[in-house]
């Protein structure tokens, strides 16, 4: 037991995923086959949105939102400090702003009424857009979101990398699973193996918007189209001969700059595997959950646990405790690779050196000085978490 690494997160591979993925490297296709589609299909069924479009990773499919909603310098777009830091960097991948906005310290995620009173603060059309992000796999209320958003004509791009199979109830008691489209113009989503899916790198862009799904395609590779319903040129240019009634089959054309931010074929193949799995993925993160708010109850030593909250999908388990660095040190010693999540995102020197500074988010940088990540994946066994639990106790009894 002592000997044994166990780490905040970790992927799960099982047979299954092995042999889709060695059947998809038998095949004709190792890059832009047929299960990028299949992954495609089945993922936004998953999240409940029209479209989804597979990419190489998370931080390009933020890219490519940013890219596909127009960003570009003078864009000036809100998003949380308590996030990785891909959430904000995607808007100055553009030459945009990135405008923080602190979080609730009970839920952690971005304070909505503190985005309202930045958005009264200035004339309308100061702001393009919001990207509020389902952190730790809590789903922000994207309903209230909108409204808002709506109000000032602002587009959203949901950040729910914690969030696939996550949700929050609408004011009419409907399920707003997040990444569905129905109250963000995209979402995003990401495939690296601390995450719910893993598929090595990877990533999704979900979306109801038939206009922003096809940039996207078109962006996700190099900006080139194959589509004849689309091309610019003349069918007699692009045949190299005169008098043409339809284009060659080779032509093709790029009408914009797109990049290679493409998915593998076996990579979806493996994605696909383990959607085929979320669901009781999900539910073992929800009992672990609870099981650790159920130990941590009657504990002083930690407060803010988000325990058994409806449709949160316990990416982390995340809690606000006493002498933050004695348990991290604690815990490590005792192989227990807790982790934190996230040093705030404008202190980070390259936000710094752009004006953000110590005080500009008091309830993130408060929160900074005492969060922990406890291990939380699926293969986490009762075991392992029974000695989890027990060093968080016996690390403070020690301290008493
Ligand atoms: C993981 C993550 C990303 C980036 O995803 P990658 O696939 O690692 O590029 C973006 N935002 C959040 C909140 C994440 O957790």
């Amino acid at each position: 037991m002592e000997n044994k690494i166990i780490p905040y997160g970790r992927q799960n591979i099982t047979e299954e995923d092995l042999k889709a993925v060695v059947e998809t490297l038998n095949s004709d296709y190792l890059t832009q086959g047929p299960k990028i589609e299949e992954f495609e299909v089945a993922f936004a069924k998953y999240v409940g949105s029209k479209y989804a479009v597979a990419l190489a990773n998370g931080t390009a499919a933020l890219h490519l939102c940013a890219l596909a909603l127009d960003v570009k310098e003078g864009t000036k777009v809100i998003t949380t400090p308590i996030t990785f830091a891909a959430s904000a960097n995607c808007i100055r991948y553009c030459g945009g702003e990135v405008v923080f906005s602190d979080i609730d310290p009970d839920t952690y995620l971005l304070d909505i009424n503190k985005v309202r009173t930045l958005l009264e603060a200035s004339p309308k059309g100061t702001y393009q857009g919001i990207v509020p992000v389902d952190f730790g796999g809590r789903a922000v209320n994207l309903e209230e979101f909108k409204a808002l958003a709506d109000e000032y004509g602002l587009w959203i791009i949901e950040d729910a990398c914690h969030a696939p199979g996550g949700y929050f109830t609408d004011s009419k008691g409907a399920i707003q699973n997040c990444g569905n489209g129905k109250n963000a113009d995209l979402a995003i989503f990401s495939f690296h193996p601390v995450k719910h899916i893993a598929s090595g790198e990877g990533g999704m862009i979900t979306t109801n918007d038939e206009e922003l799904y096809k940039k996207l395609l078109m962006l996700r590779t190099h900006g080139i189209t194959k589509n004849a319903d689309c091309f610019i040129n003349t069918k007699d240019f692009a045949a190299g001969a005169e008098n043409q009634t339809a284009y060659p089959g080779w032509y093709m054309e790029m009408q914009t700059l797109g990049y290679n931010y493409r998915l593998t074929d076996f990579q979806a193949a493996l994605g696909l595997s383990q959607l085929n799995r979320a669901d009781e993925g999900i539910d073992r993160r929800r009992a672990i959950a609870l099981k650790y708010a159920e130990a941590f109850t009657d504990k002083t030593f930690i407060k803010g646990q988000a325990d058994s909250i409806e449709g949160h999908a316990y990416h982390l388990y995340i809690i606000e405790a006493e002498n933050r660095v004695g348990l991290y040190n604690y815990l490590r010693e005792h192989k227990i690779f807790a982790q934190i999540h996230y040093i705030p995102c404008h202190l980070m020197p390259y936000y710094r050196e752009l004006g953000w500074k110590e005080g500009d988010m008091p309830h993130s940088e408060n929160y900074y000085k005492y969060c922990i990540s406890l291990p939380m994946y699926p293969t986490l066994t009762d075991e392992e978490q029974d000695f989890v639990i027990g060093k968080i106790n016996t690390f403070y009894e020690l301290q008493s």
